[in-house]
């Protein structure tokens, strides 16, 4: 989101608000852990943020958020900056519902659940995806909050159900998440790959994120229009996204 604003701000800005001198425009990034995209590998992690440095993204790592009061952003380094605009995207928080055990219930709103997604002791309650909490060898600390681990919790649990309500001693199945891979961009040819046999950068990387994103959308009729859409924003660097900026005083 960084980079995206990053390049608003060079290639939308001076065309669309000419009144607006990009360069009184600063775009922060605060980021608590000690790295940008700290969950992919020490090389996506590097080149993550010399992209960001180099689109003029002021990087912050190892700061936290201590307060905004809509004028001001206070850090626990006792830095402040000051800013009308900021955007929070500091993760999700399970929505509790109740009758869930108090004990199962993690601070961040996650339910603990066994290798099926069975939320013991309750029998015919389960629970799938970014809410629910399963420790594994291989993610003693729970899985990563993917589109990937919900989906394929919820295959596994649908056979796990189907067995349970056919056959009287059903064999059920635990859920194993396979990583295949990990893909983040920047920007404009500037994205990061983690695959379990190779790690790249670039633009080969960015057109593998391309590819890949084009191919998950569904229809074929959805397809083509985003890939014409994306071929045509690439060669007249003229993004679609759009700000909408209003004057102080102006009475809307
Ligand atoms: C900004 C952002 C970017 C992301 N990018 C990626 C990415 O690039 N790749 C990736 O793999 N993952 C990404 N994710 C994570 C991914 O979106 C989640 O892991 C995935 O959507 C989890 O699916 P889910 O079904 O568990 O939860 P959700 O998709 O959140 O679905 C839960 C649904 O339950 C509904 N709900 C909540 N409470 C109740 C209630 N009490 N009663 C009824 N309904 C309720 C909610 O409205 C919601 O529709 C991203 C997430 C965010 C926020």
């Amino acid at each position: 989101m960084a980079g995206a604003f990053a390049e608003m701000k060079k290639e939308v800005l001076p065309k669309d608000y000419p009144n607006i001198l990009a360069h009184n425009v600063n775009v922060y990034l605060l980021e608590g852990s000690n790295h940008t995209l700290s969950a992919m590998s020490p090389f996506a992690q590097k080149y993550s943020e010399k992209y960001l440095n180099k689109m003029g993204v002021i990087v912050k790592t190892g700061v936290f958020v201590k307060k905004y009061d809509g004028e001001n952003v206070v850090l626990s380094n006792g830095e402040t900056i000051t800013s009308k605009n900021v955007i929070w995207s500091a993760g999700v928080i399970g929505n509790p519902i109740g009758g869930v055990p108090k004990d199962l219930l993690l601070p961040s709103g996650r339910i603990k659940v066994n290798r099926i997604n069975r939320v013991e002791p309750l029998d015919s309650v389960f629970a799938i995806g970014d809410v629910a909490y399963m420790e594994t060898e291989k993610y003693p600390k729970g899985h990563p909050q993917l589109a990937n681990v919900a989906i394929g919790q919820a295959k596994n649990l649908a056979k796990n159900i189907n067995r349970i309500m056919k056959e009287n001693n059903p064999k059920l199945k635990s859920y194993e998440y396979r990583n295949l891979g990990t893909m983040a961009t920047v920007g404009r040819n500037k994205a990061l790959v983690d695959l379990p046999f190779a790690k790249f950068k670039g633009r080969f990387a960015w057109l593998i994120w391309m590819f890949l994103h084009l191919m998950l959308i569904l229809s074929v009729r959805n397809k083509l229009v985003i890939f014409i859409n994306w071929a045509w924003n690439y060669i007249t660097k003229n993004s679609s996204l759009r700000l909408i900026l209003l004057d102080d005083d102006m009475d809307v």
